[in-house]
Parts: structure tokens; sequence; C-alpha cells
């Protein structure tokens, strides 16, 4: 995949990630936290962040320990 800098931040590359649980995908900044699924335009406008994703905020560790790094998927 062509690598995109987050339109947010521009401190980082968008990455691929997916849920553990569910096997959700989607392209996260590392950065900043910010979330697009697929199919959806990377822009400031459609972003989400991980906590709001995930639904709820994480009592014992991080968000980051619900995820993990994926390969892009195909479509
Ligand atoms: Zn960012």
């Amino acid at each position: 995949m062509r690598k995109i800098a987050c339109p947010v931040c521009g401190q980082d590359w968008l990455r691929w990630y997916r849920v553990k649980d569910d096997g959700l995908t989607f392209l996260l900044c590392p950065e900043c936290d910010s979330v697009w699924l697929p199919g959806q335009d990377p822009s400031p406008t459609a972003r989400q962040d991980l906590s709001e994703l995930l639904g709820y905020p994480q009592v014992h560790g991080t968000e980051w320990d619900l995820i993990e790094p994926c390969a892009a998927p195909h479509d």
C-alpha cells in the first residue's frame, strides 16, 4: 500500500491494525490515535478516535492491548 501521512497530525504514517477480539481492521495513526475504517477516505472530518472505535474506556491497560498490527486488507 502507498504510504499515507496522517492528515490530522502529519507526524506519522497511517498503518493497518485489527481488533484482536473481532478481527475488525482499520487504519490507525499511532501518533494521535486517529482511526479510519476500510473504504473511508482518510480525511480529518471522517476521523474517529481509537477509544471511540473500541466503544469504551479501558479500565485495565490501554486500547493498545486490544489491537495488533496487521497486513493491509485486499479489496
Ligand atoms: Zn496522526
